[in-house]
Protein backbone atom coordinates (compact mmCIF):
# COMPACT_ATOMS: atom_id res chain seq x y z
CA UNK A 1 0.00 0.00 0.00
CA UNK A 2 1.56 3.67 -0.98
CA UNK A 3 2.78 5.19 2.03
CA UNK A 4 1.44 8.54 0.62
CA UNK A 5 -2.26 10.13 1.20
CA UNK A 6 -2.25 9.88 -2.72
CA UNK A 7 -3.23 7.38 -5.00
CA UNK A 8 -0.94 5.06 -6.52
CA UNK A 9 -0.75 6.92 -9.80
CA UNK A 10 -0.10 9.92 -8.24
CA UNK A 11 1.86 11.42 -11.25
CA UNK A 12 -0.75 11.72 -13.01
CA UNK A 13 -2.92 12.99 -10.15
CA UNK A 14 -3.41 16.86 -10.26
CA UNK A 15 -3.78 17.53 -6.61
CA UNK A 16 -0.69 15.95 -6.55
CA UNK A 17 1.47 18.31 -7.73
CA UNK A 18 2.79 21.77 -7.11
CA UNK A 19 1.43 24.60 -9.44
CA UNK A 20 4.51 24.75 -10.90
CA UNK A 21 4.35 21.27 -11.94
CA UNK A 22 0.96 21.54 -13.50
CA UNK A 23 1.91 24.70 -15.30
CA UNK A 24 5.03 23.07 -16.80
CA UNK A 25 3.26 20.13 -17.93
CA UNK A 26 4.11 19.71 -21.60
CA UNK A 27 0.79 17.73 -23.07
CA UNK A 28 -1.74 19.65 -21.96
CA UNK A 29 -3.39 20.77 -25.09
CA UNK A 30 -4.26 16.82 -26.07
CA UNK A 31 -3.95 15.24 -22.78
CA UNK A 32 -7.73 14.30 -21.42
CA UNK A 33 -8.63 15.67 -17.71
CA UNK A 34 -10.37 12.11 -16.46
CA UNK A 35 -13.33 13.49 -13.69
CA UNK A 36 -14.60 10.15 -11.93
CA UNK A 37 -18.15 10.96 -11.47
CA UNK A 38 -19.50 8.13 -8.32
CA UNK A 39 -21.77 8.04 -5.89
CA UNK A 40 -22.33 7.62 -1.96
CA UNK A 41 -25.76 5.22 -2.03
CA UNK A 42 -27.36 2.50 -0.96
CA UNK A 43 -26.39 -0.58 -2.45
CA UNK A 44 -28.68 -3.58 -0.72
CA UNK A 45 -27.84 -4.72 2.60
CA UNK A 46 -24.45 -6.60 1.93
CA UNK A 47 -22.56 -4.01 0.11
CA UNK A 48 -20.74 -0.52 1.42
CA UNK A 49 -22.32 2.54 0.57
CA UNK A 50 -19.44 3.54 -1.32
CA UNK A 51 -19.00 0.66 -4.05
CA UNK A 52 -20.00 3.51 -6.92
CA UNK A 53 -16.61 6.06 -5.79
CA UNK A 54 -14.67 2.77 -4.57
CA UNK A 55 -14.87 1.27 -8.32
CA UNK A 56 -13.74 4.27 -10.06
CA UNK A 57 -10.62 4.89 -7.81
CA UNK A 58 -9.65 1.15 -8.47
CA UNK A 59 -10.25 0.88 -12.18
CA UNK A 60 -8.10 3.83 -12.55
CA UNK A 61 -5.39 2.47 -9.84
CA UNK A 62 -5.19 -0.85 -11.95
CA UNK A 63 -5.77 0.67 -16.13
CA UNK A 64 -3.50 3.95 -16.03
CA UNK A 65 -0.06 1.86 -14.75
CA UNK A 66 -0.75 -0.23 -18.33
CA UNK A 67 -0.66 3.52 -19.76
CA UNK A 68 2.98 3.78 -21.98
CA UNK A 69 4.62 6.60 -20.24
CA UNK A 70 4.40 8.76 -22.74
CA UNK A 71 0.45 8.35 -23.49
CA UNK A 72 -0.84 11.88 -21.81
CA UNK A 73 -3.68 11.80 -19.21
CA UNK A 74 -3.86 13.21 -16.12
CA UNK A 75 -6.99 12.55 -13.07
CA UNK A 76 -9.05 15.35 -11.45
CA UNK A 77 -9.92 14.75 -7.69
CA UNK A 78 -13.37 12.93 -8.22
CA UNK A 79 -16.77 14.08 -7.51
CA UNK A 80 -17.65 11.06 -4.77
CA UNK A 81 -21.19 12.04 -4.03
CA UNK A 82 -23.58 11.81 -6.78
CA UNK A 83 -27.37 12.61 -7.85
CA UNK A 84 -29.06 9.50 -6.05
CA UNK A 85 -32.22 10.95 -5.22
CA UNK A 86 -33.96 8.24 -6.08
CA UNK A 87 -31.82 5.91 -3.21
CA UNK A 88 -33.04 8.69 -0.80
CA UNK A 89 -34.85 6.57 2.55
CA UNK A 90 -31.89 4.16 3.01
CA UNK A 91 -29.42 5.32 5.76
CA UNK A 92 -26.04 6.18 4.15
CA UNK A 93 -27.27 7.81 1.09
CA UNK A 94 -26.00 10.65 0.55
CA UNK A 95 -26.82 13.17 -2.77
CA UNK A 96 -26.63 16.03 -4.34
CA UNK A 97 -28.68 17.70 -6.96
CA UNK A 98 -28.11 17.51 -10.73
CA UNK A 99 -27.92 21.67 -10.36
CA UNK A 100 -25.01 20.68 -8.12
CA UNK A 101 -23.44 18.09 -10.15
CA UNK A 102 -23.46 20.21 -13.24
CA UNK A 103 -23.01 22.99 -11.34
CA UNK A 104 -19.28 21.25 -10.12
CA UNK A 105 -18.35 19.67 -13.56
CA UNK A 106 -18.52 23.11 -15.40
CA UNK A 107 -16.66 24.67 -12.44
CA UNK A 108 -13.70 21.93 -12.86
CA UNK A 109 -14.04 22.23 -16.41
CA UNK A 110 -13.56 25.65 -16.28
CA UNK A 111 -10.95 26.08 -14.36
CA UNK A 112 -8.44 23.38 -15.79
CA UNK A 113 -9.48 25.09 -19.11
CA UNK A 114 -7.93 27.96 -17.54
CA UNK A 115 -4.93 26.18 -16.59
CA UNK A 116 -4.23 24.94 -20.18
CA UNK A 117 -6.29 21.54 -20.77
CA UNK A 118 -8.49 21.73 -23.46
CA UNK A 119 -10.31 18.02 -22.80
CA UNK A 120 -12.26 16.61 -20.34
CA UNK A 121 -12.66 13.02 -19.71
CA UNK A 122 -15.40 11.79 -17.56
CA UNK A 123 -15.50 7.89 -15.67
CA UNK A 124 -19.01 7.85 -14.73
CA UNK A 125 -19.61 4.94 -12.29
CA UNK A 126 -23.05 5.90 -11.38
CA UNK A 127 -26.23 5.41 -13.24
CA UNK A 128 -28.16 8.24 -11.57
CA UNK A 129 -25.48 10.66 -13.11
CA UNK A 130 -26.03 9.46 -16.32
CA UNK A 131 -28.27 11.92 -18.00
CA UNK A 132 -26.46 15.07 -15.65
CA UNK A 133 -23.02 14.38 -16.88
CA UNK A 134 -24.07 13.87 -20.86
CA UNK A 135 -26.00 17.58 -21.27
CA UNK A 136 -23.60 19.49 -18.81
CA UNK A 137 -20.68 18.02 -21.19
CA UNK A 138 -22.57 19.16 -24.03
CA UNK A 139 -22.73 22.46 -22.30
CA UNK A 140 -18.84 22.62 -21.61
CA UNK A 141 -18.26 22.11 -25.45
CA UNK A 142 -20.49 24.88 -26.25
CA UNK A 143 -19.58 26.93 -24.41
CA UNK A 144 -15.50 26.63 -23.35
CA UNK A 145 -14.92 24.45 -26.67
CA UNK A 146 -13.29 21.49 -24.44
CA UNK A 147 -13.80 18.18 -26.12
CA UNK A 148 -15.46 16.07 -24.00
CA UNK A 149 -15.90 12.16 -23.81
CA UNK A 150 -16.72 9.43 -21.34
CA UNK A 151 -14.59 6.30 -20.26
CA UNK A 152 -16.09 2.99 -20.20
CA UNK A 153 -14.91 -0.17 -19.05
CA UNK A 154 -15.45 -2.80 -21.58
CA UNK A 155 -16.23 -5.99 -20.25
CA UNK A 156 -18.07 -9.05 -20.79
CA UNK A 157 -19.79 -10.38 -17.96
CA UNK A 158 -21.43 -13.16 -19.24
CA UNK A 159 -24.13 -12.49 -16.58
CA UNK A 160 -27.86 -14.53 -17.04
CA UNK A 161 -30.08 -12.99 -19.07
CA UNK A 162 -32.28 -12.20 -15.82
CA UNK A 163 -29.90 -10.94 -14.10
CA UNK A 164 -28.57 -8.40 -17.29
CA UNK A 165 -32.13 -7.45 -17.59
CA UNK A 166 -33.36 -6.97 -13.96
CA UNK A 167 -29.80 -7.47 -12.12
CA UNK A 168 -28.61 -3.23 -12.24
CA UNK A 169 -28.48 -2.07 -8.83
CA UNK A 170 -25.95 -3.82 -6.08
CA UNK A 171 -25.96 -6.49 -8.45
CA UNK A 172 -24.15 -9.49 -9.24
CA UNK A 173 -20.99 -7.63 -11.02
CA UNK A 174 -21.31 -5.20 -8.29
CA UNK A 175 -21.29 -7.75 -5.44
CA UNK A 176 -18.34 -9.53 -7.42
CA UNK A 177 -16.30 -6.72 -8.11
CA UNK A 178 -16.11 -6.01 -4.50
CA UNK A 179 -15.41 -9.35 -3.56
CA UNK A 180 -12.71 -9.13 -5.77
CA UNK A 181 -10.69 -5.71 -4.37
CA UNK A 182 -12.21 -5.31 -0.82
CA UNK A 183 -14.08 -9.08 0.41
CA UNK A 184 -14.23 -8.24 3.95
CA UNK A 185 -16.52 -5.02 3.37
CA UNK A 186 -18.80 -7.53 1.81
CA UNK A 187 -21.61 -9.60 4.18
CA UNK A 188 -22.65 -12.28 1.96
CA UNK A 189 -24.92 -13.63 5.03
CA UNK A 190 -27.37 -10.49 4.09
CA UNK A 191 -26.83 -10.71 0.37
CA UNK A 192 -30.86 -11.13 -0.90
CA UNK A 193 -31.81 -11.42 -4.83
CA UNK A 194 -34.49 -8.81 -5.19
CA UNK A 195 -35.53 -9.13 -9.35
CA UNK A 196 -38.93 -7.29 -10.02
CA UNK A 197 -39.68 -9.06 -13.08
CA UNK A 198 -38.98 -12.25 -14.92
CA UNK A 199 -37.37 -12.87 -18.14
CA UNK A 200 -40.41 -14.44 -19.78
CA UNK A 201 -42.82 -11.89 -18.66
CA UNK A 202 -40.33 -8.83 -19.18
CA UNK A 203 -42.63 -6.88 -21.65
CA UNK A 204 -41.38 -3.52 -22.94
CA UNK A 205 -41.79 -1.75 -20.04
CA UNK A 206 -38.98 -2.29 -17.30
CA UNK A 207 -37.05 0.10 -14.91
CA UNK A 208 -33.43 -0.04 -16.67
CA UNK A 209 -32.68 -0.90 -20.28
CA UNK A 210 -36.32 -1.16 -21.85
CA UNK A 211 -38.23 0.21 -24.79
CA UNK A 212 -40.48 1.74 -21.92
CA UNK A 213 -39.34 2.90 -18.70
CA UNK A 214 -40.32 4.24 -15.77
CA UNK A 215 -39.15 7.01 -13.14
CA UNK A 216 -38.36 4.20 -10.64
CA UNK A 217 -37.11 4.65 -6.59
CA UNK A 218 -35.18 2.39 -4.92
CA UNK A 219 -37.82 1.94 -2.72
CA UNK A 220 -41.00 0.75 -5.09
CA UNK A 221 -38.32 -1.93 -6.19
CA UNK A 222 -36.71 -2.64 -3.05
ZN1 LIG B 1 -23.56 0.86 -7.92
Amino acid sequence: MSPYPFPSYRERYLPAMTPRQIAALPDKDRAPVIVATGAIEQHGRHLPVAVDSLMAQVWLARALPLLPAGVPAYVAPPIVVGKSNEHTGFPGTLTISKETLRALLLTIARQVHAWGFKRIAILNTHGGNTAVVTYTLREITATLGLRCGWLRPKVELGLPARENLFGYHANTAETAWLLAVAPDKVDMTEAVSEYCGDVTTAGDLRPEMARSTLAWVTADLS
